[in-house]
């Protein structure tokens, strides 16, 4: 397969055409930020545990039934997926208190979230992905009614499935964003599973071991970009 011109450049991952039809590469890059753009870094190898880190989260999922448009891995930093038509939204689910969550609303970082709450935004920096209902997504036509309802369902069984891969390591999924596409009839999830789009607390000890290190200055972010990632990836593949 032979990588062809820049489709489209995110914060942290571009996305290439190929020769091969329905087929795109997806580059994980070492740049990170964080607060809308406000924070940015560039830290040597992030690229490829984030990447890592999805393959294994997604070859998972794929495993126990989640359509992804994961192919294969191309290179460390690089993976091949399926083409889809991206759906701008950004699907989060949370577990625990944290975050945006405990800033917006009167509830205390650390309570539990029984059953998990959904929170869909808009994605649009220029709008700083504003929190959306249902009603705005089908007045928007972003999907359709039975869309969203399967990309509510698909979101909840990827809580369960990661929640439970992750606990089994010692880590509580607190939160985490996803993002869908469409090919056809079908919703694939896309995008990206890693350190960056998850909040991953460490069950005995509360240390953050995602980008809130970050963003908050707790520690050597690589360093634990690299343990966390060992440490999910010498999990069980399959449940
Ligand atoms: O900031 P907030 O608490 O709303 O984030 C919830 C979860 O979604 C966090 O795990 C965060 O890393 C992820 N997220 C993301 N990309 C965004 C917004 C949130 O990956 N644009």
């Amino acid at each position: 397969m032979k990588q062809k011109d820049l489709l489209y450049t995110g914060k942290a991952k571009s996305v290439f055409r190929t020769d091969v039809k329905g087929r795109l590469i997806v580059e994980f890059r070492d740049d990170i930020t964080a607060f809308d753009g406000g924070k940015k870094d560039v830290l040597k190898n992030k690229g490829s545990y984030n990447a890592g880190v999805s393959a294994f989260f997604f070859d998972y999922l794929g495993q126990n039934g989640v359509k992804t448009h994961f192919v294969k891995m191309l290179a460390q930093d690089r993976m091949v997926v399926r083409e889809l038509q991206m759906i701008p939204l950004e699907v989060i689910v949370r577990n625990v208190a944290a975050g945006s969550l405990v800033r917006n609303y009167p509830i205390k970082e650390g309570t539990p979230l029984d059953p998990p709450v959904i929170v869909i935004d808009y994605k649009d920096d220029s709008r700083h992905d504003p929190m959306l209902n249902d009603e705005i997504i089908l007045a928007l036509g972003l999907t359709t009614v039975a869309e969203l309802k399967k990309i509510k369902k698909i979101a909840l069984e990827i809580n369960s499935l990661l929640s439970e891969l992750l606990a089994a390591e010692g880590i509580t999924l607190v939160d985490f964003k996803l993002e869908f596409g469409r090919q056809g009839k079908t919703i694939y999830l896309g995008d990206e599973i890693s350190m960056d789009s998850m909040r991953l607390w460490d069950k005995k000890t509360g240390e953050s071991m995602d980008k809130d290190v970050y963003r908050f200055e707790k520690g050597d972010v690589m360093a634990t970009y690299n343990r966390v990632a060992q440490r999910i990836t010498a999990g069980k593949k399959k449940k």
